[in-house]
Formats: structure tokens, C-alpha cells, sequence
């Protein structure tokens, strides 16, 4: 059995410069830490991704699951996607409303529906047969996110969050997972590229990737498949691999970051937004939780 491990988790890449994230960094750290116990004790690559985004989903400080923000017809339309890289089976649920946890959904998806991805309507009603949890009075579970203000939501600047995680685990296999309340002001119906395999999320047998940023700049620029292609086909490092589709996104007028894993255990991440709240660890590296330090 293979025994290297290795696992990020990010917050976002929207934060803003001069805003305190010490609780975020805490508690990326804090999860990272538990991950490192799960993944050491032999837990799968794609159930430590799950619990992770559970986990920041549940946590109200990030823009997804409980700290999301309504749409412009005052609905909390949330997405999340999940992906095992070995099988490349892979699940995903977009405008789902009032779930406690989409990537749970997202992960049923993957174990018990022949879909790949299922939208709004049909998204909830699958997520009741599956006996998931709804939220029974969502003017009181959601709110707002570490760093944003009322006035941020009702601003139409594309302000946006999303939480991810990529492993690798002891048994040489990788998976990622992502999810998000999306970019406030949106419009109902608006679906961004963290549900879309190939965009927001993916993963191989050789690498497994989690996008944040503004969806819309993320799909134009072929998103995580062309991260892995890049590195897969055309050469690139792992970091080049990640710059080169983000650069990509800048040069369409987006910006974002992402975090990515080799089956070697080398962790890169990158960002060309102000920061990205972000975590790591691995068999060779202790856990590290930061939002501004630069990647490059
Ligand atoms: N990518 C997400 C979206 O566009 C937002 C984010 O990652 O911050 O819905």
C-alpha cells in the first residue's frame, strides 16, 4: 500500500485586503488537521474531500452552504460538485435550494443516481428522496460570511466565495470536491462552473483540482480540465499547469485562484485575486493555514 498523503482546502479567493480572517485561518487549519488523521487512518480520498466541504458548508464563515446569500428573487440557490479520480465517477447538484449540505447531495449523486449532474427542481427533489435534511426556516440558518457585510450582498459587483478540497490518500487515490453559495446579485437560475465537472472541479488518477473565483471566467477559460491537460499532456508543472489556465482567466477580465494535488503529494495553489483562504498538509508538510501569503 502506497502511504503518502496529502490534502488542501481553500475558503475562497475573495477576501479583501485589510479584513481580519484569523477565525478562517483557525479553522482551515483545524480541519486540515482532522483530515490529516482521516487520511492517516486510511480514510478514502474522496470521503475526507466530502467531510471537509460538510464541514466549511456547515460553518457559516465562507460563502456556501449556511453562510450563503440570496439571489435576486430571494432564494438561496446553492452548488457543489464532487469527483473520485481513479473512477472519475463524479456527482454535482446546481440552484438546489434549502439543503443543509450540497456536496452531501452532490455525493449521492455520485453513489446512487446514473446522472452526473442534477439542477434546481429535480436537484431538491432527488435530495428528499435520499432523505437529506432541509432547512426549515432559512431566514434564520443562513448568514453572513466572515469579511462581508448587508451592503456587500446587495451590491451587484460579482462579489463571490466558495469552499474546496483535494486529497490524495494512502491508497494512491485522489478526489476533490467544491461548493458555493455563488456571487451575490445573481440572478435565479444563474449556474457557475463549481458544479460543472471539468470546470470547477476535477479529478484523475493523476491530479485533483478545486476552482474558486467568478464561474463565469472560470467556464470561458476551460476551468480545471484544461488545469489537468496542461499538466497531463502538455508538460507543465503542477504550478505552471494552474498558472496557465488562471492567466487565462485574468486575460478574459476574471479573477480567482485554485488548489490542486499530484499523485505524488505535491500540493500547488494558486490566486490572482487579493488572496484565497487556503490550508495545507501532507505526509512531508505540517499543516499550514493562510489567506494573503503569495503562492509565487
Ligand atoms: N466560483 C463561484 C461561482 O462563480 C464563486 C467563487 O468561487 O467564489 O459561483
Amino acid at each position: 500500500m502506497a502511504n503518502k498523503y496529502a490534502l488542501a482546502l481553500h475558503g475562497g479567493a475573495g477576501p479583501r485586503l485589510g479584513e481580519d480572517y484569523s477565525v478562517v485561518e483557525a479553522h482551515l487549519a483545524e480541519l486540515a488537521e482532522e483530515g490529516e488523521r482521516l487520511l492517516k487512518a486510511g480514510e478514502t480520498a474522496l470521503d475526507v474531500v466530502e467531510i471537509m466541504v460538510t464541514n466549511l458548508e456547515s460553518s457559516g464563515l465562507y460563502v456556501a452552504g449556511k453562510g450563503s446569500a440570496p439571489n435576486t428573487a430571494g432564494d438561496v440557490e446553492l452548488d457543489a460538485s464532487i469527483m473520485e479520480g481513479h473512477t472519475q465517477n463524479a456527482g454535482s447538484v446546481s440552484a438546489i435550494k434549502d439543503v443543509v449540505s450540497p456536496v452531501g447531495v452532490a455525493r449521492a449523486v455520485l453513489d446512487k443516481s446514473p446522472c452526473v449532474m442534477i439542477t434546481g427542481h429535480g436537484a431538491n427533489l432527488f435530495a428528499a428522496d435520499q432523505g437529506f435534511e432541509t432547512i426549515a426556516n432559512s431566514k434564520e440558518y443562513y448568514v453572513l460570511p466572515v469579511g462581508v457585510s448587508q451592503a456587500d450582498i446587495e451590491q451587484d459587483d460579482m462579489m463571490h466565495g466558495t469552499v474546496g478540497a483535494v486529497a490524495l490518500d494512502v491508497h494512491a487515490n485522489l478526489a476533490s470536491a467544491t461548493s458555493t453559495g455563488g456571487v451575490f446579485g445573481k440572478p435565479a437560475g444563474r449556474v457557475g462552473d463549481t458544479p460543472i465537472i471539468g470546470i470547477g472541479t476535477w479529478a484523475d488518477e493523476e491530479i485533483a483540482i478545486s476552482c474558486t473565483g467568478t464561474g463565469e471566467y472560470f467556464i470561458r477559460a476551460g476551468g480545471a480540465l484544461s488545469v489537468a491537460n496542461g499538466y497531463k499532456l502538455a508538460g507543465d508543472s503542477l504550478t505552471d499547469a494552474l498558472w496557465r489556465m488562471l492567466d487565462e482567466v485574468k486575460r478574459l477580465g476574471g479573477d480567482g485562484g485554485l488548489i490542486a494535488v499530484n499523485r505524488s503529494g505535491e500540493i500547488a495553489m494558486a490566486f490572482n485575486s487579493d488572496g484565497m483562504k487556503r490550508a495545507s498538509v501532507s505526509i512531508d508538510n505540517d499543516v499550514l493555514a493562510t489567506t494573503f501569503a503569495p503562492c509565487r
